[in-house]
C-alpha cells in the first residue's frame, strides 16, 4: 500500500493515522505540511498513530525526528516565544521577555509502532527518544496525565 495520511481529535489531542510506507516520496511533504499546520493552528498536543504503517526508512525516520523536533521545540515559560542557541550551543534569553525559562512547546507521542518501526526505532536507539506506547488509548491517557 502507498502512504496515506488523514487526521482527526479526540479530545484536546490532535491524532494523525498514517497508513502504508512512510519512505522518501510523497509520504514526507505530506507529513511535515501537516505537522506544521497543526502547530501553526496552536494544537501542542500530537499523536502520530503508526498503527497501519508497513515500514519506515532512514528518510522516513528522519522525518518524525522533524516532527518531534517541530512540536516540542523550545519556548519561553513566560511568553511563549521560541528561544534559540548562540554558536556556542547555550541558550540566549527569550528575544521578547529575556525571561531565561524554557519549556517544550508542546507534546508528540507515537502509538501503535508495528514490528519493523519498532526495531527500527531501537536499532537506531530512537525508542526512548520518541514517547512511544503500545495502543492509542495509552498514548491518549498519556497526554492527559500531564
Ligand atoms: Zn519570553
Amino acid at each position: 500500500m502507498d502512504f496515506k495520511l488523514t487526521t482527526r481529535r479526540a479530545d484536546s489531542v490532535f491524532i494523525v493515522d498514517l497508513a502504508g510506507k512512510i519512505t522518501a516520496g510523497d509520504a514526507l511533504p505530506a507529513l511535515r505540511q501537516t505537522i506544521r499546520d497543526e502547530v501553526a493552528k496552536g494544537h501542542n498536543k500530537i499523536l502520530l498513530n503508526l498503527k497501519d504503517v508497513s515500514y519506515v526508512d532512514s528518510s522516513g525516520l528522519g522525518e518524525l525526528i522533524m516532527a518531534l523536533g517541530t512540536v516540542t521545540q523550545t519556548t519561553c515559560a513566560k511568553c511563549g516565544a521560541t528561544v534559540f542557541k548562540d554558536d556556542e550551543g547555550n541558550w540566549d534569553p527569550c528575544p521578547q521577555c529575556e525571561s531565561r525559562d524554557r519549556k517544550p512547546w508542546g507534546q508528540l507521542k507515537l502509538s501503535n509502532p508495528g514490528r519493523q518501526v519498532t526495531d527500527l526505532l531501537q536499532f537506531t536507539k530512537l525508542y526512548s527518544v520518541f514517547d512511544v506506547h503500545e495502543s492509542e488509548e495509552q498514548a491518549l491517557a498519556s497526554f492527559k496525565s500531564r
